[in-house]
């Protein structure tokens, strides 16, 4: 089946003004303005009220927070004061709670544009041994693409940790399991829908074993690592008093300087720091929103991605953004971008980059995250019909600067799965009632 995306009102691609052709999965051609596709189509798509992306990567996020956002017990403080006051509540997490959080975290990501997203699922209270198992299971029933990080914690209050005992496990029942879903859910393959990466939370809640035996069995199954690095200065004075090192000094000590790794936040390097991380490929994931409600700085972006390091987007938990829109994400990295480097350093086309093809290598991934022939077919279309995009010239800076926040068709390897801005196969309203209900369990 040959399908036309044909004459876009705009398209994040070179040459294609006429559009692209999807078969089966993948990108088969870009038409060029002028031309028609090189082969008979099957069928056509009229895009012509649509500005045509690439299907937006999300690199960093914690699904299960939607039930916990805008808490009065949270709001207004800074991380680690945020994280004390949170982790008693989220230690009520059940298996039933985290079916719905993925679930609506999922559909809300993908109504905002985004077709592949990494989660960093982390706690682990008795009876949710299987957290990774239903994160990979509500991937599957909504078509979507995940990187599903296996997180750990395991330095509680005990150890000198910030989270409570209850919700860490010890490094062996961690390692044991990350084998597990390795074996049972990665797959490195190109086109795949899902891929497991590992992901020890954080410098404040994990120790050195941890990270270093992760590296090793990452290299073994050839996945990504994953981490919260450099986000707070409260973070930097706790690795200097337990490890005697930065935070950076940290990842090189146990094995984690390379394309395998990607970080969340990153804003508190230096310079040397920031050469180092370049050199080595380790790449950063962005979380403006977040950086700006728990005011924890701005990500040196322009530095990072000059140095060589890969630079995504992530919407970050739902508890510290408090949404999870992927374009919303775009246009806030835009403006703290420009809070910082000035009005023509950061432009539209950067962002947009940064949400997709920055995200995707982020992610240690080569076959999403922009539209060429060979590509996977993932798509976000948005249309400029509403009031706030009246009257704008440029369609593709319209998105940004206008506030697109919500796509009109997502496609996910060549399948709709976003149809008139709504989810194709369920409803809407009854997932919301639900996961509004269980949200009462954590007041
Ligand atoms: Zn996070």
């Amino acid at each position: 089946m040959r399908i036309w995306i044909k004459d876009p009102l705009a398209i994040l691609a070179p040459d294609a003004a006429r559009g692209l052709v999807i078969e089966g999965t993948r990108i088969a051609e870009l038409v060029k303005a002028g031309s028609l596709p090189a082969a008979p189509v099957d069928a056509e798509f009229d895009a012509s009220r649509h500005v045509v992306l690439p299907g937006l990567v999300n690199a960093h996020h914690h699904f299960y927070q939607t039930l916990t956002r805008a808490h009065p017990q949270a709001i207004n403080k800074e991380l680690f004061p945020w994280l004390v006051a949170l982790y008693p509540i989220w230690a009520r997490l059940k298996p039933r709670h985290l079916h719905l959080a993925v679930r609506l975290a999922l559909t809300e990501l993908m109504l905002s544009g985004c077709t592949t997203a990494a989660d960093h699922h982390y706690l682990f209270p008795p009876g949710l041994e299987n957290a990774v198992d239903i994160e990979v299971e509500e991937a599957r029933a909504l078509g979507l693409r995940m990187t599903v990080t296996r997180g750990s914690m395991n330095r509680s209050q005990k150890d000198g940790g910030l989270p409570p005992d209850s919700v860490v496990q010890d490094e062996d029942t961690i390692l044991a399991d990350s084998e597990r879903v390795l074996k049972l859910f990665h797959d490195p393959k190109p086109g795949a829908q899902i891929r497991i990466a590992l992901a020890p939370c954080s410098p404040f809640s994990i120790n050195k074993r941890l990270m270093s035996e992760s590296a090793r069995l990452a290299d073994v199954h050839d996945c990504q690592l994953h981490t919260h690095l450099c986000e707070t200065e409260d973070e930097e004075r706790f690795c200097l008093e337990i490890y005697g090192v930065r935070p950076v000094d940290l990842l090189e000590e146990t094995g984690w300087m390379s394309k395998r790794t990607w970080l969340a936040h990153g804003i508190h390097f230096n310079s040397e720091e920031i050469g180092r991380l370049g050199r080595a490929g380790v790449g950063v994931g962005h979380c403006a929103a977040s950086n700006m409600v728990l005011a924890s700085g701005i990500c040196p972006t322009c530095e990072l991605e000059a140095a060589g390091s890969p630079v995504g987007l992530g919407v970050d938990g739902s508890a510290s953004n408090d949404s999870s829109n992927m374009m919303e994400a775009v246009r806030h990295a835009l403006m703290i971008g420009r809070l910082r480097y000035g009005a023509s350093s950061i432009t539209h086309l950067d962002v947009l980059r940064w949400a997709t093809e920055g995200s995707a290598r982020c992610l240690g991934r080569d076959d999403i995250g922009r539209l060429a022939p060979g590509m996977e077919a993932d798509l976000a279309l948005f249309t400029l019909d509403e009031p706030r995009f009246s009257g704008a010239h440029d369609p593709l800076a319209a998105l940004v600067l206008c506030g697109a926040h919500r796509a009109d068709r997502v496609m996910v390897a060549g399948r709709w799965r976003v149809v008139d801005g709504m989810p194709v196969d369920f409803d809407l309203g009854d997932l919301i009632a639900r996961h509004r209900e269980a949200s009462l369990d954590f007041a």
